[in-house]
């Protein structure tokens, strides 16, 4: 496996294996790894198969965090996102540094972004404004400089899976996006790195998110039910996490991510809770 930390060195292997013919995967994350992170790993290699290759972007990107949010907490580790990446059978980890990702930012010479208009206006977009500019962004310049022809999001972000497929259909890139499904504690809480700054008290009550995604699936097997109702029988449930604070839960069509006023099997939920600082993100089908 290498470590490549240069664009130039990234573009330059690229070329070598695009000349060759290999079948190239990708999966950017920001690190902090787990089973859920390895788990697209391991679909990119199902995907592009023994002779293709399987790229994985560790990359804290700063441009999809706003002002007051975690950027310089975020956890890192890189040393053990290496191994965990070797095990799971990367050939390249690309590990840039902002001054190779956004180089003249520093300066004020970087002004270009990638802004998709619709799907990023509602739930993580209302919440966190700039953030899917960032995202958008970032996956743009990495599609251009691994560049893929398949490539794996998690659907722990829906919407950011969304968008992203927005992109790539609006941009013609030639990349194939798949969404594979969201891994979990034993106890159902969806794995993230944030999980790492709950406290064992915040950790016991996140599994509100999850156990909240069942309740609205119970409530519309077999009929539909009114979103206004729903939601607030959701945030009653929800407050009996003492800790949580709910921020948002909207139910909208899995594929368009309009808004439903009638949740029905097949509507997606998605919700953003927060415990003290931290934000948590859970999503399901009903
Ligand atoms: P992140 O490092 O949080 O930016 O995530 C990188 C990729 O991993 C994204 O496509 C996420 O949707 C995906 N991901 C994060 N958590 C999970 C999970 N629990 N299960 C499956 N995929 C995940």
């Amino acid at each position: 496996m290498r470590i490549v930390s240069s664009v130039a060195v990234m573009q330059r292997i690229a070329r070598h294996w695009q000349r060759r013919g290999a079948c190239i995967g990708f999966v950017p994350t920001m690190g902090y790894l787990h089973a859920g992170h390895l788990s697209l790993v391991h679909e990119a290699r199902k995907v592009v198969g023994k002779a293709g290759k399987v790229v994985v972007s560790i990359y804290v990107n700063p441009t999809q965090f706003g002002p007051k949010e975690d950027l310089s907490r975020y956890p890192r580790d890189l040393k053990r996102d290496l191994k965990l990446c070797r095990a799971a059978g990367a050939d390249v980890v690309f590990t840039p540094s902002d001054a190779e990702m956004y180089p003249g930012k520093a300066t004020g010479r970087y002004s270009t972004y990638v802004v998709e208009e619709k799907l990023s206006q509602s739930m993580e977009g209302a919440s966190r404004p700039t953030h899917f500019r960032g995202v958008t962004t970032i996956v743009a310049k990495l599609f251009n400089l691994v560049p893929p022809e398949v490539a794996v999001f998690g659907a722990k972000d829906w919407q950011q899976a969304a968008i992203v497929k927005r992109m790539v259909a609006d941009l013609n890139f030639p990349v194939k996006i798949i969404v594979a499904p969201t891994i979990r504690e034993p106890d159902g809480l969806a794995m993230s790195s944030r999980n790492r700054y709950l406290n064992p008290e915040q950790r016991a009550q996140a599994t509100i998110l999850c156990r909240a995604i069942r309740r609205a699936r119970a409530a519309v097997k077999g009929k539909a039910v009114s979103a206004t109702k729903l939601k607030a029988d959701l945030q009653m449930y929800i407050a009996s996490a003492p800790l949580g604070r709910l921020d948002y839960a909207e139910f909208f069509d899995p594929e368009t991510l309009q808004p439903v006023t009638k949740v029905e099997r097949g509507s997606h939920l998605a919700l953003a809770v927060y415990f003290g600082k931290t934000r948590l993100i859970d999503n399901g089908r009903l």
